[in-house]
């Protein structure tokens, strides 16, 4: 048996979380809301997070642009998508919303800003 104490991020309220998992089995105190149960569940069977990061930009007006995770992933593909997009170069323009890297971990990576082509001379 294991108890943990968590701050659950489901709303402002933030509510301490005492937490009780016995092999796969878990109850949940301190939740104001059933919200608090599912996120105490996933966070002990399965963390997940959005991953931001920024990935390299050819021929734009800035070096590179920032981009996020569609959807949050399990903790433990966060290297593998960071190895990915640490290997990959854009070319500009780019878009926000622009998917950069496609079906990763069950989710896509999606630029956040807008990188404009600059033209060379
Ligand atoms: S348990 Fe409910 S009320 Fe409390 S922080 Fe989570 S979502 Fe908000």
């Amino acid at each position: 048996m294991k108890e943990l104490e968590l701050y659950c991020i489901m709303c402002p309220a933030s509510c301490t979380l005492r937490v009780i998992v016995k092999d796969r089995e878990i109850q949940v105190y301190g939740n104001q809301c059933p919200r608090g149960v599912e996120y105490a569940k996933q966070e002990v069977l399965e963390p997940r997070r959005h991953v931001m990061s920024v990935v390299r930009v050819k021929n734009g007006d800035m070096p590179t642009v920032s981009v996020v995770t569609r959807s949050p992933v399990p903790k433990d593909c966060i290297w593998r998508i960071m190895e990915q997009l640490a290997k990959i170069e854009l070319e500009a323009p780019v878009e926000i919303g622009d998917v950069v890297i496609r079906d990763i971990c069950g989710t896509d990576i999606i630029a956040t800003r807008r990188v404009k082509r600059i033209e060379l001379l």
